[in-house]
């Protein structure tokens, strides 16, 4: 490495800036494979940690080995045997000597590589057959140069693209040797509190441990320094957004909150209304809101979105919902529009609405003009749709919604993410509501700003699945958090249930669906997603609506799905709404959104194919009135992620535990997949297992940012994060 010395050593955004092929071991060919793996610089060698450590006193002598349990022993491999034993088959047999005795070692594993000569480590259950000790298919560790491990611990490096896990410790070995002492980054009295020790010593000891307890030590402070560069990145972008943001200060006085809150049919939970209150001072502020409101499925969070809405148009603006799909926005659109005709904030509308081209329904008399109660003007502007409450049905065109928006005849739109995509102008947008389901994304909230120019709207991100709180820390750390805690009263637990698809356990649900319509009550069947495959998943949505209504030719059935023209759909959702349909048969569009109370039972095809959060949200369809509700889940599980879903769907109704419990199963990278800014840059920690350590990071980053806004004080850790997470700066600093 040939970069001028820092007195006090070399920082990791310097060794960043280092590649690894200035470590002696690692040749352009290596270099390349490294690179594909994503270990470009000396800095990424230095943090790829080890998976794992071998307690050399845990080692048995062969000749002491106990048979039939795990165990862990080493030696020499005396000869290695490579034998095909049939078509496409090889057996590989090593025997192993450690000077006590002799194991012979057995893989049918032809990419296995193993010399002879080398030292290694077996790990896997020993058994004696014919006399003679073996171990079939154990795991294998190459020791490598023993000079290099002193301590009785030796680290396992993983390997990456081929470079054997002792070839990535002689490299890392090397980089260490050149790199240290490696400059810290935290003020002292910080490491004490937290009773962490240094980074030089830590990157050393997860390397290279005298002792499991080193070990372990360096690895929790290599686990608060991740958290911590990303957690000051976000207290950053947040302290950059109140500095830069001119907000709305709109008025939570206004006469239209308050209208709709009395005239709601129930009282609001404690939790709505703290809820509320934190949104409105937040939008009565000087700086421009970005709240995120999450809660569980049923919570409420529909009243408290349209009170937010209401706060804005009270004060002389605009306010817009965007939702991720066309369903669901149509559904916003209807939901809230019947919420605001209910508390006589807007006309009052038939339900099913008279069909397109028939007499409007504003005769005479009854137009908001003509009218001095307060009315809020709605449309809903989808890519395929359009429509408003205040013109007959299929009146407005897309481009007259376009045009009242922008000259400020609409005070309140419902939408797609297309509503922010489409060159579209809003008069004065002062709050955008995004709903944005269970896509954990960050992405589309940036567009928005530009949508106001002379100022920043209020943003409130609504997310149905309740997010662990250590996610919402790392994925939504910029934001403020209201949390709605509380269901409405009444609300009694939904049983669920799972069954196999025999037909004996079908014909108990079909038993169950009868005897539910019978009574009165409505019936959701939510058939199996189709390898992801819209069409396909129509084709079977529609095969199975054939068939059940040929099960039930007594009761009235529908049929929903994407694919549907929107008046379609339209019409299908009110009728059910209305109670003229029992059985609604449906593709996952339902997932999201529907709010029927008279709803009791929802059955779920091949339930097993479903995400965890997916199938919750679905069983939140029922459960919403004051009728027991009752959930089927219908699967022959062939995995065992299928099984534990299923385990956890019957075992929970609390959205956060499955929250956990899916993010458990799936682990952080297929959560949010790798291109996810933030957790992407999370190598060694793991927001669920490092939960603690994520909260303490957490505090100290917003403290120190809090103290210190432009980190003058604390140059080192701006170039780290400048350095570490400097692809991500468009993300951290965009919106
Ligand atoms: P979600 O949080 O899942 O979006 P919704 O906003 O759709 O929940 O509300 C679920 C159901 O609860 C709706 O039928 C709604 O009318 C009802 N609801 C909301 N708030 C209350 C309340 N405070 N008391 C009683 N029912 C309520
Ligand atoms: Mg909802």
């Amino acid at each position: 490495m040939s970069g001028a010395q820092h007195p006090t050593g070399r920082s990791l955004a310097f060794l960043t800036g280092i590649p690894a092929t200035e470590v002696k071991g690692i040749g352009p060919k290596s270099a390349k494979k490294l690179g594909d793996s994503g270990i470009n610089s000396v800095a990424d060698l230095l943090l790829h940690v080890p998976r794992r450590y071998l307690d050399r006193s845990q080692i048995f002598d062969l000749a002491a080995v106990p048979l039939g349990e795990e165990v862990t022993v080493g030696g020499t491999v005396r000869s290695v045997d490579r034998r095909r034993i049939s078509r496409g088959r090889t057996m590989i047999t090593a025997v192993i000597t450690d000077g006590t005795s002799v194991v012979t070692a057995m893989w049918f594993n032809p990419y296995l590589r193993i010399e002879e000569g080398s030292e290694v480590v077996l790990s896997g259950k020993a058994e004696r057959f014919r006399g003679k000790l073996q171990m079939k298919s154990p795991d294998v560790d190459t020791w490598g140069e023993d000079s290099l491990v002193t301590g009785r611990v030796v680290p396992i490096h993983s390997a990456v693209g081929g470079i054997r896990p002792f070839r990535m410790r002689d490299a890392i070995s090397n980089a260490l040797r050149r790199s240290r002492p490696i400059t810290e980054i935290l003020p002292v009295q910080l490491r004490e509190r937290l009773n962490l020790v240094t980074r030089d010593e830590a990157i050393a000891n997860v390397h290279f441990p005298e002792s499991k307890e080193d070990a372990d030590a360096g690895r929790r402070r290599l686990i608060f320094d991740e958290f911590f560069r990303l957690e000051v990145a976000l207290a950053l972008r947040k302290q950059h957004q109140i500095e830069e943001s001119h907000g709305v200060e709109h008025s939570a006085d206004g006469h239209l909150v308050a209208e709709f809150i009395a005239a709601l049919p129930y009282e609001l939970t404690g939790a709505q209304r703290r809820t509320i209150g934190e949104i409105q001072h937040d939008m009565v502020g000087r700086h421009a809101m970005h709240r995120l409101l999450q809660g569980e499925v049923g919570s409420g969070k529909t009243v408290v979105a349209v009170a937010a809405l209401l706060t804005a148009i009270q004060s002389g603006y605009q306010g817009a919902v965007m939702a991720p799909t066309e369903v669901l926005a149509e559904q916003h659109f209807l939901g809230i529009r019947d919420l605001l005709a209910g508390a006589g904030l807007a006309p009052p509308l038939e339900d099913p609405p008279a069909p397109a081209g028939t007499e409007s329904l504003f005769s005479a008399g009854s137009t908001p003009e003509s009218n001095d109660r307060p009315f809020v003007r709605m449309a809903l502007l989808t890519s395929s749709n359009a429509g408003t409450n205040f013109t007959p049905p299929g009146a407005a065109s897309r481009d007259d919604v376009v045009t009242w928006i922008g000259d400020g005849t609409v005070d309140l739109v419902v939408g797609t993410h297309a509503l922010i995509q489409e060159g579209l102008h809003f008069d004065r947008l002062g709050l955008a509501v995004v709903d944005e389901q269970h896509r954990f994304g960050v992405y589309q909230r940036v567009s928005l700003r530009e949508k106001a120019v002379s100022y920043d709207p209020d943003l409130l991100i609504m997310t149905a699945t309740p997010i662990p709180r250590t996610l919402s820390m790392t994925l939504y750390g910029d934001l403020d958090v209201s949390i709605l805690d509380e269901l409405p009263p009444g609300r009694t637990p939904i049983k669920t249930h799972h069954v196999a698809s025999g037909a004996a356990s079908l014909e108990r649900v079909y038993e169950l669906v009868r005897s539910q319509a019978t009574a009165g009550r409505q019936v959701f069947v939510v058939c199996p997603l189709v390898d992801d495959s819209d069409k396909l998943e129509v084709v079977s949505a529609t095969a199975e609506y054939e068939r059940l209504r040929h099960v039930f030719p007594e009761l009235r059935l529908g049929l929903i799905h994407g694919q549907l023209p929107s008046a379609k759909k339209d019409r299908v959702m009110h009728e059910f709404r209305a109670g003229a349909i029992d059985v609604l048969v449906a593709t996952t569009v339902i997932e999201v959104g529907i709010d029927v109370p008279n709803a009791t039972l929802m059955v779920v095809e091949d339930a097993d194919r479903f995400g965890l959060s997916q199938l919750h949200q679905l069983r939140g369809r029922v459960g919403r009135g004051a009728h027991a509700a009752t959930c089927v889940l219908v699967a022959d599980p062939t995995t065992p992620e299928g099984e534990e879903r299923l385990a956890a769907m019957v075992a929970s109704n609390d959205g956060f535990q499955l929250a956990e419990e899916d993010l458990r199963i799936r682990g952080q990278g297929t959560v949010f997949g790798t291109r996810q800014a933030g957790v992407k840059d999370l190598k060694i920690a793991d927001i669920l297992r490092d939960a603690e350590v994520l909260v303490t990071a957490r505090r100290e980053a917003f403290a120190m940012v809090a103290a210190d806004p432009d980190l003058q004080n604390h140059r080192e850790i701006a170039a780290e994060v400048e350095a570490l997470l400097g692809e991500d700066e468009e993300w951290l600093f965009r919106s």
